[in-house]
């Protein structure tokens, strides 16, 4: 099961690939993560990749595609995996197609979630994180039992440095340009699965689930 979660900030791939991965046995792998993961750690990628991501642009395509490449090619996504935040340019989607074509693999479900980008704002700068496993919640829209508190693991939770108003417009401005050749891409390739996202949480994991049973 080689998936896609397509959809501009905040649309709620994060939250959906959370739920898929309690049902289905295949590794979550979203590239924002992954920067986080080389910042956190002081490492040259991380240090490459901060003064992108302070900006809310997009981290070069060959930086990119490059840790993409090395973690697909690890043992536990062989099986199948869920991707998030990648690609987000056509380039860095025609190199997955050759990485995937490279090992008889393909695309099988790109699933876009579909939000208006007014909704956007107000999901991105209520959004806290548990610093533990990563879960999302939202101070108004999915807020934990206890406040501060993952409902989890007990983890702390945190705003990203990135979820400040001024980095989301430029996010949102940046990620909306790049969609829709994005979307032209899989549709012609004949895989793109358009799902509503402004409905509840529950809703919207309904529809992905449908759309992963059927495949
Ligand atoms: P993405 O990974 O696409 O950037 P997230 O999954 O982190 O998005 O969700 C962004 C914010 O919106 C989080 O605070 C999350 O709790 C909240 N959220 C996600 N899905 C919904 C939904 N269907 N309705 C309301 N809020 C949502
Ligand atoms: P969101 O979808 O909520 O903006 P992500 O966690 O997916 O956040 O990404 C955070 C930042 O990491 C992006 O603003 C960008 O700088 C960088 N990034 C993540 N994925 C990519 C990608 N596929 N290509 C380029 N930059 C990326």
């Amino acid at each position: 099961m080689n998936i896609i979660l397509m959809g501009l900030p905040g649309a709620g791939k994060g939250t959906q690939a959370s739920e898929i991965i309690k049902k289905y046995p295949i590794p979550h792998i979203s590239t924002g993560d992954m920067f986080r993961a080389a910042i956190k750690n002081g490492t040259a990628l991380g240090n490459e990749a901060k003064s992108f991501m302070d900006k809310g642009e997009l981290v070069p395509d060959e930086v990119t595609i490059g840790i993409v490449k090395e973690r697909l090619a690890e043992e536990d996504a062989k099986k199948g995996f869920l991707l998030d935040g990648f690609p987000r340019t056509v380039e860095q989607a025609e190199a997955l197609n050759d990485i995937m074509a490279e090992s008889d693999r393909k695309i099988e479900a790109v699933v876009n979630i579909e939000v208006q980008e007014e909704e956007l704002m107000n999901r991105l700068t209520g959004r806290r994180i548990c610093e533990v496993c990563g879960t999302a919640y939202h101070l108004v829209f999915n807020p934990p039992k206890v406040e501060g508190i993952c409902d989890l693991d007990g983890g702390k939770l945190y705003q990203r440095e990135d979820d400040n108003p001024e980095t989301v417009a430029n996010r949102l401005s940046v990620n909306i340009k790049q969609t829709k050749p994005l979307l032209d891409f899989y549709k012609s390739e004949g895989v793109l699965k358009n799902i509503d996202g402004s409905r509840d949480i529950k809703d919207v994991t309904t529809d992905v689930e449908s759309i992963l049973t059927n495949l």
